[in-house]
């Protein structure tokens, strides 16, 4: 028995959409996502290149809070040290690497190494090249290292009141060690943990145990990086990105997916991207026999980020009873009038991206997630971004928003006979305030006082 008296109690936030480790890298090296101008982050990695040893990556930059937003370019970093040093853009699609880790790292012949017009590397990487770029730099950490950075996570997010996250593993960046430790120490964690792993290989999340494939398996890659395969151009003749997978292979995937039974998701951001996966799900489902079919809706097929949709994508998805699994924060920081949509894209596409009135209304089933360490694992941020989308008429209420990342975070993992709601019966996760989350007017700095997890007291302010 815990007496709590005038507090509100709510049912856990479950984030659908984080990455553990790279949250905890990410908070050990602020400074780079802090900077404001290319100077101040060549500062910052040669103060954490005099406290580190060996190889050092460190994550978070995002040129669009500068204000010149040239990056440093591999000259830049190789005066700093010759030691591997790669920087990684705060949404994980860019890179920039200096001319040791691009060497070690044995990227220079894989796709995705910008060259300048002689052919000289610029120290830009995304695409394949990056993901192996990041991989290099993982197998320098230690199991226990890895363990640590996942703790570290997890006790940042109970302390904000999330009491389960979906873990969206990456294994063509941290290898398939990075889940095999969360595996092993996962009951020691705070919080609770369901596990996506971005991989086309059914049998090995069937060996794993696991029932879901894919996740974050990205189908393109983001705005920031002009990565995101979007149907026009992006506004500065910086082409229109391309899809990672041909429609057959992941057709392949879809359809063995879900006829082995298990939940398959994929990662896209851009309009070209969306409408490949729909139009994929589309044609297996046509295939499908009327056995295949029956229990189509209820795998509810995951769609992570969905950004550029207009009304004819939500539609389709809607009629396959795909789900979306959303990142409000992404448009507090990028969505509004100057920020980086509307850089990248131009005002007019910015306007209608991350539709998430739409989506609700159509009976889309909706989560809601950070992509930590790529915006906060608060989940108050991310009820703030839902009320106060740049277009007034894709704004969600308190109490909608918090459902969005309770219930609707349960029902993407099919978790809601056990999570999302406080009734008898249920796992015992919930977080209870002193300023009551739905009455407060500002949720700035709200923090639980208590956040119990399974049962377990996991955070007691
Ligand atoms: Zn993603």
């Amino acid at each position: 028995m815990v007496e709590l008296p005038g507090t509100t109690i709510v049912p856990g936030f479950i984030d659908a959409h984080v990455h553990l480790t790279g949250t905890g890298a990410h908070r050990q090296a602020p400074e780079v996502a802090d900077s404001r101008s290319a100077r101040q982050m060549l500062d910052a990695l040669r103060a954490i290149l005099e406290k580190r040893s060996g190889p050092v990556l460190v994550h978070g930059w995002d040129e669009t809070r500068w204000d010149a937003r040239q990056v440093p370019d591999v000259c830049d970093l190789d005066t700093l040290t010759d030691r591997p040093l790669a920087a990684v853009r705060i949404d994980g699609h860019l890179s920039l690497a200096n001319t040791a880790a691009l060497r070690e790292s044995k990227v220079l012949g894989v796709e995705g190494v910008e060259r300048d017009e002689d052919g000289r590397p610029t120290g830009k990487v995304t695409r394949g090249a990056n993901q192996r770029l990041q991989h290099w730099f993982q197998r320098h950490l230690a199991d226990c290292d890895i363990e640590q950075l996942q703790l570290e996570a997890a006790s940042l997010a109970v302390a904000h009141g999330v009491t389960c996250v979906h873990e969206m593993s990456m294994p063509a960046e941290r290898g398939l060690r990075d889940p095999e430790i969360l595996r092993k120490h996962r009951a020691r964690l705070p919080l609770d943990v369901i596990t996506y792993l971005a991989t086309t290989d059914i049998a090995q999340v069937m060996d794993l145990g696991l029932t879901r494939v894919g996740g974050d398996l990205p189908i393109d890659g983001s705005i920031g990086a002009r990565t995101a395969w979007v149907s026009e151009p992006y506004e500065q003749g910086e082409g229109s990105g391309t899809g990672y997978f041909e429609d057959g292979e992941l057709a392949q995937l879809f359809r063995n997916g879900h006829l082995a039974g298990l939940q398959v998701g994929v990662h896209a951001i851009g309009d070209a991207a969306i409408d490949q996966v729909v139009r994929v799900w589309e044609r297996v489902y046509r295939a499908l026999d009327s056995r295949g079919r029956r229990h189509f809706r209820a795998r509810r097929h995951r769609i992570e980020h969905f950004e550029m949709a207009g009304d004819d994508l939500i539609e389709r998805a809607a009629a396959l009873g795909l789900a979306v699994s959303v990142q409000p924060t992404f448009d507090a920081e990028w969505g509004h009038p100057g920020g980086l949509y509307e850089i990248g894209l131009g005002w007019d596409r910015a306007w209608s991206m991350n539709p998430f009135r739409s989506l609700l209304e159509r009976g889309v089933e909706m989560g809601a997630g950070s992509d930590s360490p790529v915006t906060t694992i608060d989940p108050m941020a991310g009820i703030t971004a839902f009320e106060w989308h740049h277009q007034p008429s894709q704004r969600l209420s308190r109490v909608e928003a918090i459902r969005a990342y309770t219930l609707g975070s349960a029902r993407l993992a099919h978790l809601e006979e056990k999570k999302g709601t406080l009734a008898p019966g249920m796992h015992a996760d919930f977080a209870a305030y002193d300023t009551d989350p739905i009455e407060a007017s500002s949720l700035k700095g709200v923090l639980p006082v208590l956040t119990v997890s399974l049962g377990r007291e996991v955070f007691a302010a």
